[in-house]
């Protein structure tokens, strides 16, 4: 399996592209998206071209933001379109709030028939589904309404996200059961001066990802993702200070082998 988090920070003029993540997007075999945070700034319209599942696990914005973008990207006139998955609640956000016919067109209602801008599939928490050789198991997790982590197996290895999240405890005891899980893309948005801020907000600092790891009594890599980019610096070092077993930091854009 191959995963990629996109880039989402633009280089300084004449700089390096920096490793700052302010938006959310992961492909997997390059045919399904995790998130459309930064999905549709792919300069390769090719790579956009071809991923034809989008699971959306939550809306909010750093998740979300160019999925209007993407689906007028890879708009092409015929009865094939993209499939969004997600939440029922999170489906109604996006057609209500975003595909409004203010914000942007309403291509959930201009799809009908032989003409087609996307397909909506509501998601059922714990029931897995199908998609591009992958199965992917839908998992609530501690954020906002309708959050899901993600379990994706190919059969030959398996990968989890658990997305944005505070301490949560049904998803490492479901994951736990999985014997081909290699790795955890999980999150440290802010560092230990902002525990309060963290819990209140449904995410981790290094000190609650510390408690967090220890929950799934597994040899896995721990990949963290999702560092606030202003405080990207403080979480690496208080991460580093803890001295923990098996956790690196994600290069955005790298693509990664399991
Ligand atoms: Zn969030
Ligand atoms: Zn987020």
């Amino acid at each position: 399996m191959r995963v990629e988090l996109l880039p989402s920070s633009l280089p300084a003029s004449g700089g390096h592209v920096s490793d700052a993540q302010f938006l959310v997007t992961y492909l997997v075999d390059g045919a399904l998206a995790v998130d459309a945070g930064s999905l549709g700034l792919l300069a390769d319209l090719r790579r956009q071209e071809r991923v034809r599942h989008v699971f959306v696990t939550h809306e909010h914005i750093d998740h979300i933001a160019t999925l209007p973008i993407f689906l007028e990207n890879v708009y092409e006139p015929g009865p094939d379109c993209v499939e969004l998955l997600a939440a029922e609640c999170v489906l109604d956000f996006l057609h209500h709030d975003i595909f409004n016919g203010r914000v942007w067109p309403d291509f959930f209602a201009l799809s009908t028939g032989d003409d087609r801008f996307v397909h909506a599939t509501p998601v059922v928490p714990g029931t897995p589904v199908t998609r591009a050789g992958l199965t992917i198991t839908p998992l609530p997790v501690s954020h906002v309404e309708g959050s899901l982590g993600l379990l994706v197996d190919d059969g030959q290895v398996a990968v989890a996200f658990p997305s944005d999240t505070g301490p949560t405890d049904d998803f490492w005891r479901h994951i736990a059961t999985c014997p081909r899980l290699q790795a955890v893309f999980l999150e440290v948005s802010f560092p230990d001066t902002m525990a309060d801020l963290a819990t209140i907000t449904g995410h981790h600092c290094p000190r609650s990802f510390a408690a967090e790891i220890r929950k799934l009594d597994r040899d896995v890599r721990w990949i963290v993702v999702h560092r606030k980019a202003r405080y990207a610096g403080e979480i690496a070092r208080e991460l580093t200070a803890l001295g923990l077993k098996n956790v690196e930091l994600v290069e955005p854009g790298r693509g990664y082998e399991f």
